[in-house]
């Protein structure tokens, strides 16, 4: 049976999602790094809200020997990375800058994860407010409730008028995953 869900609930699935060594293919493609320690719908400290990822890394020592000898030994940088997902539903650029822009005041390094299709049109805006932009994409399935058909839809969230079905004239859809999910 297929479980009804909300696109960002699925889009965040495939973002966090293990490959069979326990590794995410997807977040490593991101960052770059492997060693995270991965919290989703993290809140914020001192404000409403919350992220949809929150990626921490651990402490890196730093050891170097003195000129008399001794050994100094320090923390390096362990700046977490928050990433929010966007889809392309009800999307709100301005609303999701006045978020994002608070999310930048607890975590420096704040990321942006939008619809490709809408990174030519709007990924400057995150990036001169110092917010970096990936962006993702991935064909919608949507089932239909009276043959069971797959409607298959590549470059946006909105619900399909009716079944693809051509023996099928039913306009009741409704979204069931995913498939060939990419974070660029
Ligand atoms: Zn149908």
């Amino acid at each position: 049976m297929d479980i009804k869900q909300t696109i960002h609930d699925a889009l965040l699935k495939e973002l966090v999602k293990k490959d069979d060594k326990g590794k995410y293919p997807n977040l490593i493609e991101l960052v770059r790094h492997g060693r995270f320690t991965v919290k989703c719908s993290v809140d914020l400290r001192n404000e409403k809200g919350c992220i949809d990822v929150v990626l921490t890394y651990p402490n890196p020592i730093y050891c170097r020997v003195t000129e008399d000898g001794g050994l100094v030994m320090a923390d390096g940088p362990h700046r977490p990375t928050a990433f929010e997902l966007v889809t392309d539903i009800g999307f709100d650029v301005g609303k999701k800058l006045e978020q994002l822009n608070r999310y930048k005041l607890e975590y420096h390094d704040t990321r942006v994860i939008i619809p490709e299709e809408y990174k030519e049109d709007y990924a400057q805006l995150f990036s001169m407010n110092d917010i970096t932009v990936h962006a993702w994409k991935g064909t919608r399935r949507w089932k239909c409730k009276k043959c069971e058909n797959v409607t298959e839809v590549k470059e946006s969230s909105m619900k399909p008028n009716r079944c693809s079905s051509k023996s099928c004239t039913n306009t009741n859809l409704y979204f069931v995953g995913l498939k060939d999910v990419q974070f660029k």
